[in-house]
């Protein structure tokens, strides 16, 4: 199995007596609240999924990070980890502050290093190509504010979420891949629901691998993706009713979706890598949004970074249901022209869906399309 990230898994969660014992003096230190989002870097942190990191980035780090690709220590990194503030914080470099969630509840402690301002419109630049509001994934990250504090942390509770069950830490699934004898695992990052061509690329893995990782992500999106639960019901069918379920492991990834595009890709893939993955999937327009960035950017990006990563990219170009073929298809396999080939949009589906259709049988199982046309009737 592929060491993780950096060398070792970083593991930052306080252990229950002297989480006591901080609970008891908590009046003692300064506190400061804050969201979800936060909480959840924070236990990506705390749990080794953001290995090397231990801590939200100093404006040394993020710089690094932004005009090299690498961290201050050579480890290649992408996309910023930020504890972003609208207005300056009352902290300096050295304070101990507790992070709460709410009045009473103390949910992690950060060593501060730094507290320093951002300059939003140049990372966002340097990060997603763009400073455009337009652009779902910068709007955000204005949105956050302009004051960062840098410094590590430590978890005492996690998040709540009611999808708690379905998300497994990097050690987690490292001793599931140990105990399943899985020597080669495949990554594949989702943010959607499963469609024909996800299962294709999914199959492909399997072909190659011991066993794969189906990885969909549960935090922050735009509006028109699909929801956790509806993405995590449909790869439940998916997996007991199609795969053999020995050779796959289904968890969720709590982050946020970035919408960085390539830079976003190499993120997704070291993530996996600290997951145990020795293999990704890259595919056309990775993380990508609207027409930001170039469709095969996320794999270019791959060949410019400052060090080796180890993580071995399965870069996969446009999939397609070509008529002539009668099946899932690219470039690759298929010789007919344009005018065969059926491009599955997400966004496409999801309309249908909305209006009470199932979309063909060629771009989405049907039972997978019923099973969300129900759950969207439940809630509208
Ligand atoms: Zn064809």
């Amino acid at each position: 199995m592929l060491k993780p990230h950096g060398g070792e898994l970083i593991n930052r969660i306080i252990p229950e007596r002297e989480k006591e014992s901080i609970l008891r003096d908590s009046s003692l230190y300064p506190s400061l609240k804050v969201d979800r989002e936060v909480l959840l870097d924070v236990e990506n942190i705390a749990t080794g999924v953001f290995s090397p990191l231990r801590g939200f980035m100093t404006k040394e780090e993020l710089f690094s990070i932004a005009y090299n690709m690498q961290l201050p220590d050579g480890n290649v990194w992408t996309i910023p980890i930020l504890l972003q503030l609208r207005e300056e914080p009352p902290f300096s470099k050295g304070d101990r502050v507790l992070l709460r969630n709410s009045k009473e509840g103390v949910k992690a402690v950060l060593d501060v290093k730094e507290v320093y301002r951002l300059d939003l419109r140049r990372i966002a630049k340097l990060i997603w190509g763009t400073d455009s509001e337009e652009h779902p994934g910068v709007s955000h990250f204005y949105a956050k504010g302009e004051w960062a504090i840098g410094g590590d942390v430590w978890l005492l509770d996690r998040v709540d979420t009611p999808f708690r069950e379905w998300i497994l830490d990097p050690e987690d699934t490292r001793r599931i891949f140990e105990y399943r004898g899985w020597k080669r695992v495949v990554g594949f990052q989702t943010r959607n629901a499963p469609h024909r061509a996800h299962e294709y690329l999914q199959r492909l893995g399997l072909e190659i691998s011991d066993g794969i990782l189906i990885h969909p992500v549960l935090g922050w999106k735009k509006a028109d993706d699909f929801d956790a639960k509806d993405i995590l019901r449909a790869y439940d069918l998916l997996i007991n009713n199609y795969y053999p379920r020995n050779r796959v492991l289904l968890s969720g990834l709590a982050t946020a979706m970035r919408y960085a595009g390539p830079r976003e890709a190499v993120f997704h893939a070291l993530i996996r890598k600290n997951f145990g993955c020795t293999h990704f999937i890259v595919g056309r327009d990775h993380a990508g949004v609207g027409d930001f960035y170039d469709p095969y950017a996320a794999h270019r990006i791959f060949d410019s970074l400052p060090a080796d990563i180890e993580i071995e990219i399965i870069r996969v170009t446009a999939v397609f249901y070509c008529s002539l073929c009668d099946t899932i298809a690219s470039d690759k396999s298929c010789g007919h022209p344009k005018e065969n080939r059926t491009y599955i949009s997400m966004t496409h589906i999801r309309k249908l869906i909305r209006k009470g259709q199932i979309p063909p049988s060629t771009i989405m199982r049907p039972d997978i399309a019923e099973a969300l046309l129900r759950s969207y009737d439940l809630v509208s």
